[in-house]
């Protein structure tokens, strides 16, 4: 069999282009912190695909040149509400048909918010969640558009949402819906006061269920009886925590509970007042107990520090607050105590831990996923660096240079 000239290049050219798809990134760095607590110093990414294959060392040529930046593993924040936007009228919206706008209007603003979390520097969000959550993570999910990667409880469990019998049907059925995690509201919103709401029966209910089916499962918990019931049913993770007293602080470190303290969600709420102000529980009230929250939380914070409980960065960013998820961090160092290298880590490895995905993001580690974040500036020094993003690649795709 004889091939024409014309068949042999473009045979060639053919394999030109399988090559150079395969070429592996070389990304050139000063400055890695790995995510778990350790700096590497003048490595090279090596990236194949969607993958880091390699760190090395040496004169590569750069594909991507971060020397002067600091790089980290793409940054998860694990509690979000990307579907929740200012309207047209400059109001807050919810993620569910709250303010008569369209399914279109809703879900296009849903990627809008996801499409600014990425750009800065977050690359996995856990949505608790709204039902646009779900169709919005299939498409970035599957490539089509741009996002982080989401995961989404797509509803919530509430103290009316019935019976230890019911919630548990509510559970099955979001499993079966696609959820990916399962969230309650063990307690009132801290604009009621924070007490607890959902019974022992209805917390175990839940949380039991979730785990019978394999899934994790979250809890909104302020006040302490309802945080501790929490816990105590295999509930994964606290969220919020201001009312926590120590008993409940030392108990999730010892059950290995993970904690989610937010200071991003009271911040954007008090920065943002007139937007919010006359919206349900967003009362001169609300906003009171909103401002003696911020406080609380921070000595809380610095409570679960002194007893090594595994700290999540998670900011519950609603409208306003996508794409500002990092400002959680510069609170939590400034406020909260955290030293600059644990708010990176709690950022990284311990939030991917958190959602069982430790072994695929959030470290610097040849095996993970390709997600990176650069930043100008040094956060161990200043960590108002995470504000700089100037770089921002998920799974081996750039998404900011
Ligand atoms: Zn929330």
């Amino acid at each position: 069999m004889r091939f024409s000239r014309k068949a042999i290049i473009l045979g060639a050219l053919a394999i030109g282009v399988v090559c150079a798809s395969a070429q592996p990134v070389v990304i050139k760095t000063s400055v890695i912190l790995d995510g778990k607590g350790q700096i590497l110093r003048n490595k090279n990414i090596v990236v194949e695909g969607n993958r880091i294959v390699r760190i090395s060392e040496g004169n590569a040529k750069a594909t991507y040149d971060l020397t002067g930046f600091t790089v980290t593993p793409g940054w998860i924040d694990t509690h979000v509400h990307f579907a929740q936007h200012f309207g047209a009228d400059g109001r807050a919206i919810g993620g569910e048909g709250a303010g008569g706008e369209s399914p279109e209007i809703r879900a296009l603003q849903a990627a809008a918010g996801a499409y600014a979390t990425l750009q800065g520097g977050f690359t996995t969000i856990q949505s608790l969640g709204a039902e646009v959550d779900g169709v919005t993570r299939d498409m970035i999910n599957g490539g089509r558009i741009p996002g982080p990667r989401v995961i989404t409880s797509l509803r919530a469990i509430y103290k009316e949402t019935g019976t230890p019998e019911q919630i548990r049907a509510f559970v099955r059925k979001a499993k079966a819906d696609g959820a990916d995690v399962i969230k309650i509201f063990a307690t009132a919103s801290i604009r009621d006061g924070g007490a607890q709401t959902m019974s022992d029966d209805q917390i175990r209910a839940a949380c039991g269920e979730a785990a019978a089916l394999g899934l994790r499962a979250v809890s909104h918990a302020h006040a302490s009886s309802g945080a501790r019931a929490s816990i105590l049913a295999g509930c994964t993770a606290i969220e919020h925590g201001a009312l926590l007293d120590d008993a409940t602080v030392k108990l999730m470190a010892e059950r290995g509970t993970y904690f989610d303290p937010n200071f991003l969600v009271w911040h954007n709420y008090l920065d943002n007042k007139p937007k919010f102000l006359g919206i349900g529980n967003y009362t001169n009230e609300g906003f009171a107990y909103m401002e003696k929250a911020v406080p609380q939380m921070a000595e809380v914070l610095k409570r679960a520090i002194a007893h090594r409980v595994k700290i999540v960065l998670g900011t519950d960013a609603v409208a306003g607050a996508h794409g500002r998820n990092a400002e959680e961090s510069v609170y939590r160092v400034r406020d909260g105590g955290q030293a600059p290298m644990d708010a990176i880590v709690s950022a990284t490895s311990v939030a991917a831990e958190s959602l069982r995905l430790g072994d695929k993001i959030g470290t610097v580690a040849p095996g993970m996923e390709a997600d990176l974040v650069a930043v100008e500036g040094d956060p161990l020094k200043d960590i108002t660096a995470v504000r700089q993003v100037r770089f921002v690649m998920k799974s081996g795709k750039v998404y900011r240079q």
